[in-house]
């Protein structure tokens, strides 16, 4: 049967994605429980699991009223921040649901937070808040270092991946993104785009990270032309993609 994957808004730019297959439906991160639970109600959908990326409560806040209403099991990174996860997995680690059918690989990502994880199948990734269309998350516990070696496990994934992100920021991130590389013509292309969807109130996302990787300026710390700019930037800069993705990262905590 095929998949069909949904975007539940919540909060102000919270996307909890619902993963569905028949009448079978697995959540991703849902930081809140209204929003879900009535897509549930109202799809005529039975909750089989939860996948769980970070510890934040934007991310599982929901997930105890949920779990009253429906016992499921529950992915989730080894954190005791998240008491909820039945089901801990680490690196590496493969597992399948079965409803829908999905076989599943979990990538670390520290960066964002020190124990974030992503799922992946072999066509898509869960990636919450680790990267962003034209952008990535703030370093909240994890360093530039980790952060950089993460976003290069993800695009070490086929291009063809289909990258659901857990935040729709996609227009703020492409202005900054066009302030590293203005003449970026695949960056103008998107940006534009972007633009077009947001107006007529239309969700930005997913993505795909082959298109990630030509105007994603935290997937782009070895092209000459962000190398150059965050040189600019900070000329203590040293050219590795550790200290591109540092300087450029700060600069976005910054930007105004
Ligand atoms: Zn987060």
């Amino acid at each position: 049967m095929p998949l069909r994957i949904e975007a539940i808004p919540a909060f102000q730019t919270n996307y909890i994605w619902a993963l569905i297959e028949g009448k079978d439906c697995l959540l991703v991160d849902p930081g809140s429980a209204a929003e879900p639970l009535d897509f549930l109600a109202r799809e005529g959908l039975a909750l089989r699991g939860l996948l769980l990326t970070h510890h934040h409560h934007d991310h599982i806040g929901g997930v105890d009223e949920i779990l009253t209403r429906y016992p499921v099991p529950v992915w989730g990174p080894v954190d005791s921040r998240i008491a909820q996860v039945t089901h801990r997995v680490e690196h590496g680690d493969r597992f399948t649901t079965d409803s829908p059918t999905l076989d599943w690989r979990v990538i670390e990502t520290p960066g964002h937070t020190t124990t974030h994880i992503v799922f992946v199948t072999d066509q898509l990734a869960l990636v919450g808040d680790t990267l962003f269309s034209a952008g990535c998350g703030r370093l909240f516990e994890g360093t530039p270092e980790q952060m950089q070696h993460s976003l290069d496990r993800l695009a070490a994934l086929p291009d063809d991946t289909v990258i659901y992100c857990a935040h729709e920021y996609t227009r703020d991130n492409c202005r900054f993104a066009l302030a590293v590389e203005p003449d970026n013509p695949a960056l103008k292309a998107r940006a534009a785009q972007v633009d077009k969807l947001r107006q007529a109130g239309r969700i930005t996302l997913p993505s795909a990270l082959g298109e990630e990787k030509t105007y994603n300026p935290f997937m782009r710390t070895r092209e000459p032309a962000v190398i150059a700019a965050a040189r600019e930037r900070d000329p203590d800069c040293d050219r590795s993609p550790e200290s591109v993705f540092g300087v450029l990262r700060r600069w976005k905590d910054n930007f105004g």
